[in-house]
């Protein structure tokens, strides 16, 4: 439904990628998605992922945080189901008995031994579409071998600084392109490149997003797109449709609370509110 090479991105070109609700659907018709993150003092980060997936339209959302997380988490999102790392403070062992249709996986858990390792062992084992995000890019700078278990078509999220970690220094936009273009070739995945126009990277195809706003750049907004993204996903769109798709109705959701907000007082929860706004305005 994209057309190929390049293109920019509005309502027009989002409104054949969106698939309205069936009158005679049920919650297990929008499938379960898991958000794996967060480390004692980074909780929110999932809530933010996880309430992300939730407004998306997702029908089951669970989250996999350290023993840290569990309260806080039942108490902020109480339709979030809630499963529990061993370690009280960092996720030391990513285990869980469920099948979600869609991972999340990577804020806020920090970049130690334990957690690397764990997250080897779960890329080892995991067979479900993946949206790679925040601490989880930079171990696989760290160990750049882990590149080769993500499954293909596994979308990645970096904002520059993680980007920078994972293709290396660029000399300009034009450069910085290639070299996405490249890595996206060799490792068969998608990279949505964070920024003002947050360009969407498959191989050689790329897409320009238009919505969004500098009220944005505050913290947390990335671990929202995560969710959003991962919850397109969980639903069944495919996973550069989900990203192209995902990034417009972040960036829209942003755009419809400037009004209300301005681009001081805009944080990430808002920006969650307003996805419903965003899905209507395509109705
Ligand atoms: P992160 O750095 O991971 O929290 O992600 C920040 C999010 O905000 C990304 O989706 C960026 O594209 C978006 N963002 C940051 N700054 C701006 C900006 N100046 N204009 C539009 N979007 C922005
Ligand atoms: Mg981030």
């Amino acid at each position: 439904k994209l057309n190929t090479e390049a293109e920019l991105i509005g309502k027009q070109e989002v409104l054949p990628i969106y698939k309205p609700r069936k009158r005679f659907s049920h919650k297990g018709s929008f499938g379960h998605a898991l958000i794996v993150g967060g480390s004692y003092g980074k909780i929110g980060s999932v809530t933010l992922s996880s309430k992300a997936a939730l407004v998306s339209g997702v029908g089951l959302v669970s989250a996999y945080v350290p023993k840290c997380g569990y309260v806080p988490l039942q108490v902020a999102l109480p339709e979030a189901m809630v499963i529990t790392d061993e370690n009280e403070k960092f996720i030391s062992n990513i285990s869980f008995d469920i099948t979600p249709s869609a991972i999340g996986v990577g804020i806020g858990i920090g970049t130690q031994d334990e957690t690397l390792l764990a997250f080897e062992n779960f890329l080892k084992e995991n067979k479900a579409p993946l949206v790679v995000d925040a601490d989880a890019l930079n171990l696989l700078s760290k160990k750049t071998e882990l590149l080769a278990l993500l499954p293909k078509g596994t979308v990645l999220t970096p904002h520059p600084k993680e980007l920078e970690r994972l293709i290396g220094e660029w000399k300009d936009d034009f450069d910085k392109l290639n070299k996405t273009k490249a890595f996206s070739k060799k490792h068969e995945v998608i990279v949505v490149v964070k920024g003002a126009n947050t360009i969407t990277v498959f191989q050689d195809k790329y897409y320009v997003n238009t919505t969004g706003n500098p009220g944005l750049a505050t913290a947390g907004t990335g671990d929202v797109l995560m969710g959003i993204i991962a919850g397109l996903i969980t639903q069944g769109y495919e996973p550069l449709s989900a990203s192209v798709f995902g990034v417009y109705l972040h960036g829209k959701a942003a755009d419809i609370i400037l009004e209300d907000f301005g681009y001081q007082s805009m944080i990430a929860s808002y920006v969650i509110d307003a996805v419903a706004e965003a899905y209507i305005d395509l109705f």
